[in-house]
């Protein structure tokens, strides 16, 4: 079956046009699947049946919506959240279960694990908000900077960032009504960031200023090992999200240097987490679906990616958000909730406009999380956990037929959603009793594994097959 169908085509196909299953928009909850236009995004290459929109599958009251600090997320709150003294007991108990599980020889946690662990958080580049100084200008050239018009602009810097590691790549226009307000208006290090207008970009003690002219965000996946995170909650699982932000770092200098090349500004994260609400921003760009983890699912690697943006004031054509029925399918699964060791995530069968604590910022439709029991969790297990994201369906290889059927037609109607989810289970079963938090994969096996492609990233499953 060729999977670049559109959904019509597709229900053709498997003979369900015509054969009695209702399809009308009345049968489908939130947008229908007729009231979306197909316009393509063409740097994204996807098949027909992940459609594009004007508007997010996830509802968001622009008015409502403030530009948040980023320091009040959990990352940077979390002993106030939960109180000094239960903060240092959860570090105390951190401490001494790494040290006892070493020791031990736990799987996950071993010599080799710490040791990999380690190791991938280095070698990074410099991570800056500002570009650095030392490019090669057009001016430095004598030539005057690139020129081309905003499509040209966005197939230009797509190549490039393939090229240089991004998975898939989207933009996001800057509105002060809208899109804006996913700009920090504190970053991590608790800088003010300041939209000014004035010609260049700087930073101080206590603001980063980014000029008004900047309209556009580049936002880009970094695609995850899935093996390695079949392997949460251990130190080999951490292992994978560490890479990917080293990877980043690198990465992100050399977007920099290339759009300094060109003449433009690249204004970068400062820190990890910092600039802009990631997930906010992959999905006004298109680059995924906001889920029941409160993050970002795209249709190319599920959960298992991470997302990054950076600042521009080089015209780009924006891409847009898309349906894959991603939203739609969390209604109904709940696997990763059921997953959660710490019963964070929400068992909702609708998203809330109203977030579980300060953590979350207020002004969109979501599945909000207890964020502080994913952290103090983390501490447990001392670790970045990561189960939710090894139980989600979207986050199985995509190669794999079902997998590929799966997402088709769950873009296509939530009718067979439950049955989907069945199926999955069958496939992806996961430890016995959820509650203990055991690894989907034992962390010994992947050890073993040799044959597992370079970052243990399967690039084929991203632009063409899915
Ligand atoms: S990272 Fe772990 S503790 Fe946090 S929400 Fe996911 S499964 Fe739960
Ligand atoms: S596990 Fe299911 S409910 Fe959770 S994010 Fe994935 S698809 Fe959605």
């Amino acid at each position: 079956m060729a999977f670049n169908l559109t959904r019509r085509e597709f229900l053709k196909d498997l003979g369900l046009l015509g054969a009695g299953i209702t399809l009308a928009p009345a049968a489908v909850s939130g947008n229908t699947i007729f009231d979306w236009d197909n316009e393509k995004t063409p740097q994204l290459h996807r098949p027909g049946w992940v459609s594009t929109s004007s508007v997010p599958t996830m509802e968001i009251d622009w008015d409502k919506m403030q530009r948040w600090r980023e320091w009040r997320t959990t990352r940077g709150s979390f002993p106030e959240y939960v109180g000094k003294e239960r903060d240092d007991r959860l570090t105390k108990l951190q401490t001494e279960n790494l040290d006892r599980w070493v020791k031990q020889n736990k799987p996950g946690y071993t010599l080799k694990d710490r040791a990999l662990q380690n190791a991938a958080g280095q070698g990074s580049g410099a991570q800056s908000f500002l570009p650095p100084k030392d490019a090669t200008t057009p001016d430095k050239l004598g030539v005057a900077p690139w020129k081309g018009s905003p499509e040209d602009a966005a197939l230009m810097l797509t190549a490039a960032m393939r090229h240089m590691g991004a998975g898939t790549v989207g933009f996001v226009e800057l509105d002060s009504r809208t899109t804006e307000k996913l700009i920090y208006a504190e970053d991590p290090d608790k800088k003010v960031m300041s939209i000014e207008d004035v010609a260049n970009p700087s930073e101080d003690d206590k603001k980063r200023v980014i000029p008004k002219k900047a309209r556009w965000v580049i936002v880009w996946t970094i695609p995850m090992s899935q093996e390695t995170m079949k392997t949460a909650p251990t130190a080999l699982c951490s292992m994978t999200t560490g890479l990917t932000y080293t990877t980043n770092r690198s990465f992100q200098l050399r977007l920099q240097y290339f759009l300094a090349g060109l003449g433009y500004m690249g204004l970068g994260e400062n820190s990890t987490n910092a600039l802009g609400i990631s997930p906010a921003l992959g999905t006004m760009a298109g680059l995924g679906e906001m889920s029941r983890l409160n993050r970002l699912i795209t249709p190319e690697w599920g959960p298992i990616a991470r997302v990054f943006k950076m600042v521009t004031d080089l015209p780009l054509a924006p891409t847009k958000p898309i349906n894959a029925g991603i939203m739609q399918f969390c209604k109904v699964c709940k696997k990763c909730a059921e997953f959660c060791p710490s019963k964070a995530l929400s068992f909702d069968t609708e998203p809330s406009w109203e977030p579980r604590g300060p953590w979350s910022n207020p002004g969109h439709k979501a599945f909000f999380e207890d964020s502080t029991k994913c952290r103090a969790y983390w501490r447990q297990v001392g670790t970045n956990c990561g189960l939710c994201f090894t139980a989600c369906p979207f986050g199985t290889k995509n190669q794999a037929f079902f997998h590929a059927f799966r997402n088709a037609l769950t873009s296509a109607t939530p009718v067979f959603d439950s049955a989907l989810r069945a199926v999955d289970d069958w496939i992806n079963p996961g430890p016995a009793n959820p509650e203990l938090g055991d690894p989907f994969k034992n962390p010994e096996d992947w050890w073993k594994r040799t044959d597992l492609p370079i970052y243990g990233i399967n690039t084929s499953s991203g632009l063409s097959t899915i």
